[in-house]
């Protein structure tokens, strides 16, 4: 084995795990299933990064998702310099929150009304609060594959006994958390059929990510997103849709525009805040104005509504209201998805601008956890730093998407389709 010169990444590396769990501030960002040390990033301009020792890396991870435009759109930095001369937090009411709100109520109609937050994890926490102050009810269901942030009653999976019985996906979460929650599979009529009718009474709300995109890309069929929306609506449960990936990402309205049903509650992050720290639940007027300081359902923050971020946000969905972005990354997409699955034992699964490179073949689209290839995550370790090293930065993991933005071309794709064929060479 070739001695590796130390890298001030590795050095870097070193002194943050001293002082922080692992060394990063949020656990993909390790290396952990790659292996390996997680090059340290100075910088991002356009579809670019540049870590410490001065390399250059093809960027597909983005941020994980809230970059459509890439780094350093000239617009965002604009406006947040602009946000910066006027005062970065002012604590009272102000009108560039509004103008946000006003520019996604008026172009999303199941969004009547809006409330922001800091992150995804708090927009999803609040609307689960919210459906339960709404129906007197108190358990949730949602599904296995779909990630909805890390508050309690989320981070659960399903058990190996009973299909809907959940286990903690991490160590700290109380009983009553595990007990409020119930877990569905995905892509199953037949078992959503079965809970409803046991459990349907019991149920608040249930959630689901429309567009999965957190355990790898795994679309749902429309008439399962519909039985579902049908099944809810008669147990008079809540239909929540989880859009922080998918929310502005794959059209202005989310998957829900996309497929054409409207959710009584929804949650953004990612894009809403720009690149900036924000996340946001709406809906129905009725249930929106059941929040505090209308009604009882209290949620707040020191930081909500921060006018650097709304700024931010703002001008990032400026950019994005026409449309023609997205018809753009859906070309590139297109190009993306043809020049991979050219590959031998690759598949790729897209919807838009999102992509999952599956290493390993599948016959069929994979809707759920279960029918991922089983070498897929082995083979995904293998080749990951050899594309490293080649210059192409994708997430550190199997089960992470890809993105493409504003600052991504053809040449993007020919680049990354080169550095796959290299990786996937015998050695
Ligand atoms: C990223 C994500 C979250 C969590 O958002 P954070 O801002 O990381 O707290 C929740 N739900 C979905 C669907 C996400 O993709």
């Amino acid at each position: 084995m070739v001695e590796r010169i130390l890298s001030r990444s590795d050095d870097l590396y070193a002194r943050a795990c001293a002082v922080s769990p692992g060394g990063v501030h949020s656990p993909v960002r390790a290396f952990r299933s790659v292996g390996g040390t997680p090059r340290f990033m100075t910088s991002g301009h356009g579809a670019m990064l540049s870590d410490v020792d001065g390399r250059q890396y093809l960027d597909f991870c983005m941020a994980f998702g809230p970059l459509i435009l890439g780094h350093g759109n000239a617009a965002v930095r604009e406006a947040v310099i602009g946000a910066l001369d006027r005062g970065w937090s002012l604590g009272t009411a102000e009108p560039y929150s509004l103008e946000l709100a006003e520019f996604i109520t008026h172009r999303i109609p199941w969004v009547q009304s809006i409330r922001f937050v800091n992150s995804g994890t708090e927009a999803v926490m609040s609307a689960l609060r919210v459906a339960r102050a709404a129906t007197g009810r108190s358990r949730i269901l949602k599904f296995e594959g779909c990630y909805h942030g890390h508050a309690d009653s989320m981070l659960l999976r399903a058990g190996s006994g009973l299909a809907d019985a959940p286990v903690p996906d991490s160590a700290g979460i109380g009983i009553d958390a595990a007990q409020g929650t119930l877990i569905a599979p995905l892509d199953d009529e037949a078992a959503l059929e079965r809970i409803f009718a046991t459990h349907g009474a019991e149920l608040a709300a249930v959630i689901i990510e429309p567009l999965p995109a957190n355990n790898g890309l795994l679309p749902q069929r429309p008439e399962f997103l519909q039985a579902l929306a049908e099944q809810a609506r008669r147990a008079g449960a809540l239909l929540i849709f989880d859009e922080v990936i998918s929310g502005f990402r794959i059209g202005f309205q989310g998957y829900a525009g996309y497929c054409g049903i409207a959710p009584d509650l929804v949650t953004y992050g990612k894009i809403i805040g720009g690149g900036f720290p924000v996340g946001a639940y709406g809906g129905r007027r009725e249930l929106m104005e059941l929040v505090a300081p209308v009604g009882p359902v209290y949620q707040a923050g020191t930081l909500s509504a921060n006018p650097v971020a709304m700024c931010a946000g703002l001008a990032a969905l400026q950019q994005l209201a026409d449309g023609q972005l997205y018809r753009q990354l859906e070309t590139l997409g297109g190009t993306l998805q043809k020049a991979l699955s050219g590959i031998d034992g690759v598949t790729v699964q897209r919807h838009g601008s999102i992509f999952w490179l599956v290493l390993g073949t599948a016959a069929h689209t994979i809707r759920s956890p279960s029918a991922v290839p089983a070498e897929a995550g082995k083979r995904y370790a293998g080749i990951y730093h050899s594309l490293l090293d080649q210059g192409i930065y994708l997430a550190p993991s199997a089960f992470e998407v890809g993105f493409l933005s504003a600052a991504h071309d053809a040449g993007s794709i020919t680049a990354l389709t080169s550095a796959l064929r290299q990786s996937l060479l015998p050695r």
